[in-house]
Parts: C-alpha cells; sequence; structure tokens
C-alpha cells in the first residue's frame, strides 16, 4: 500500500519566491517569463512586494492578479499602511481579495521617499499588528474560494532599524503572532546562526509560527551592498572581494554561497527557504537545483 510507504518527497523541505512590480514594458515581459519558469518549479506561493523603492501600488496589484490567473502558483500580496488612512487600507484588502487572492504579507512599510520615521505620517501609520487584524476581519467576511488564506508578516534577525534589543523585536514578532499571524518572513541575513540563534530565542519566548529564512543569491557587488544595507550587516569579506576580483559582476558566486547558507538552515531546522529572486529565474533555481529540492528529479 503505496499510502503508508514514506515518500521521499514528502520529507523534502520546501520553497518559495518573492519578485517585485516591473517598472517598464520591457522589464514587464521580462518578467512574464521569468515568473512563468518561477511557477514551473511548484513553489508554495510567489509574494509580490508592494510600493518598495516608491514602486506603483497598483501595479503590484496588476502583477498579483497575472499570477493569479496566468500562473499556478499562489500569489501571496505584501501590503503596507505607511501613509495611508485605515479605509484606505481596508480598501486595498478588498481590492486584493476581489482578485481571489486571500493570501498576504503584512507590513508597515518603509518610509515613502522624504519622509523619515519620525514624520508623522510614517509613525501614526497603523502598525503591523493592526493590518494583520485588518486582514482578519475582511477573510471572515468573505470566504477564500481558491486557497485558506494565510497572513505572513516579517521578522528581524538582526532587528528592525527601531527596536533597540533583540528582546524587543522577538516581543514584537510574538505581538504578530496573538494578533493572528501565521508565517514569518525574515529580513536578509548572511549567516545561518543570525537566524537560527534569532529563532530559538524567539521559541523560548513562545513564538510558534514558522519563521522562513529569506535568502537572495546576488549577481553584483551593487546588489551585495544592498543586500548588506538591508540586512544591517556588513557583507561577508571573501564574497565581497571575489565578487570584485570578477569585475563587480557573478552570479555563480551568489548561487554558491546561498546554497551553503541553505544548506545550515535547513540542516538546523529550517522549515523552508524563501527566495528574493531579483525579477530572475535562473539564479533562485540554481539554488533549488544544488540543494536537490527541484520536483520532478531524475535522481528520485
Ligand atoms: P512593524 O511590525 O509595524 O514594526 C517594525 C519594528 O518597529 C518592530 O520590529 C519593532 O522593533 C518596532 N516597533 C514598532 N512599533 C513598536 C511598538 N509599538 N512596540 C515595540 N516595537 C515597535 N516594505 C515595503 O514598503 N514594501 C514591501 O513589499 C516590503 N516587503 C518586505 C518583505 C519582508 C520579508 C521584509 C522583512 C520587509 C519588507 N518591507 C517592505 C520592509 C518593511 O516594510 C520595513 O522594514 C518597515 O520599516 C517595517 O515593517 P514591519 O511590518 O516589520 O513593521
Amino acid at each position: 500500500n503505496s499510502f503508508l510507504l514514506p515518500s521521499r518527497g514528502a520529507a523534502r523541505a520546501r520553497f518559495s519566491f518573492e519578485v517585485f512590480p516591473a517598472r517598464s514594458g520591457a522589464a514587464a515581459l521580462a518578467l512574464g517569463h521569468a515568473v512563468q519558469h518561477l511557477s514551473a518549479a511548484d513553489p508554495d506561493f510567489i509574494s509580490v512586494t508592494y510600493g518598495a523603492n516608491g514602486s506603483n501600488r497598483d501595479a503590484s496589484l496588476d502583477l498579483v492578479t497575472y499570477l493569479r490567473d496566468h500562473t499556478s502558483a499562489l500569489p501571496l500580496a505584501h501590503l503596507t499602511t505607511v501613509g495611508e488612512q485605515r479605509e484606505a487600507v481596508s480598501a486595498a484588502i478588498h481590492a486584493i481579495m476581489d482578485a481571489g487572492v486571500h493570501d498576504f504579507l503584512a507590513l508597515r512599510g518603509d518610509p515613502p521617499r522624504g519622509l523619515t520615521e519620525s514624520d508623522a505620517e510614517v509613525s501614526e501609520s497603523l502598525s503591523s499588528l493592526e493590518l494583520v487584524r485588518l486582514i482578519s476581519e475582511a477573510r471572515a467576511e468573505r470566504p477564500a474560494l481558491t486557497s485558506v488564506g494565510r497572513t505572513a508578516v516579517a521578522a528581524y534577525p538582526n532587528g528592525h532599524p527601531l527596536s533597540r534589543s533583540r528582546a524587543e523585536d522577538i516581543d514584537w514578532l510574538v505581538a504578530k503572532q496573538e494578533s493572528g499571524a501565521d508565517l514569518a518572513i525574515t529580513q536578509l541575513f548572511f549567516r545561518a546562526d543570525d537566524y537560527l540563534s534569532f529563532v530559538e530565542d524567539a521559541r523560548a519566548a513562545g513564538l510558534r509560527i514558522p519563521v522562513l529564512p529569506g535568502l537572495m543569491p546576488v549577481a553584483t557587488s551593487a546588489q551585495l551592498r544592498k543586500v548588506a544595507s538591508l540586512a544591517g550587516q556588513p557583507a561577508p569579506i571573501e564574497l565581497a572581494r571575489e565578487l570584485d576580483a570578477e569585475g563587480g559582476y557573478a552570479p555563480e558566486l551568489g548561487v554558491e554561497h546561498t546554497v551553503a547558507l541553505a544548506r545550515e538552515l535547513l540542516a538546523g531546522g529550517a522549515p523552508s527557504v524563501h527566495l528574493y529572486t531579483f525579477n530572475r529565474h535562473e539564479q533562485v533555481l540554481a539554488v533549488l537545483r544544488e540543494l536537490g529540492l527541484l520536483t520532478p528529479n531524475p535522481v528520485d
């Protein structure tokens, strides 16, 4: 009875992807091509950023709708509250649900260009906790037809810029769970222990939801600097040197580093890997192939 036999595939770690809305017609065509490849890999979901770096918010809804209508992947919509009134945030939740998408990443959001954390427009925005609750309320009003509907939240293994201590970051993450979050996705980081020790401390403080490590295989020195600024940490010196030695462009080095990091994370108990794709499929699929996570896998 095959039902009783342990399936090797079932034990395999899972993965998901992040993409962002394209900012030109040519980039949109390239993205359409990339998401077909990403979706064919059978991820748990593909998440779509919202308003990050000043990108157009309607473009985010368009991309979520495209994924829903033209790929087999489950879209997960990032949504932010920064600079918006409660009514506008509710309207945005309903617009995403109108597109048939009930899975969200609930975020406060980065300060819009020209504003800082101390500006009232930013500091008085609804927090991610309130957004998680608004999403749950909207979901209760209208059942999802094509997905269960889960709410993800952000986690910061190396600390959010606003927090003064790891304990504060963990308290805040546990509060997100208590508000109704089903899973967390981390900010980028470089070292496995950043994630593993953070999750261990968070579990001791009562966190039960899965925490997906966010990883990005960089291709260029500029991307490595960007990741370092998001991670709030200097990039590993070796990786920075090797990229510079290749003239600042070496996608295979980013793949190698991400594979090594992912192996340590999965061995340490991470439930899956969430890959920031930079809207390209080649590197992230190379990472998954190296890790043996793509199905069908001819060796199985
Ligand atoms: P919140 O959870 O509301 O709070 C952030 C931090 O502030 C907390 O960790 C805590 O340290 C501190 N804090 C705030 N309020 C309190 C309080 N009352 N008590 C104690 N501490 C408090 N940004 C975008 O604009 N668009 C995106 O699509 C996007 N995608 C992201 C995806 C991921 C996986 C991650 C990790 C981040 C993403 N961001 C995105 C960035 C995010 O919006 C910023 O980091 C933002 O500054 C914080 O959002 P948050 O939801 O974590 O905020």
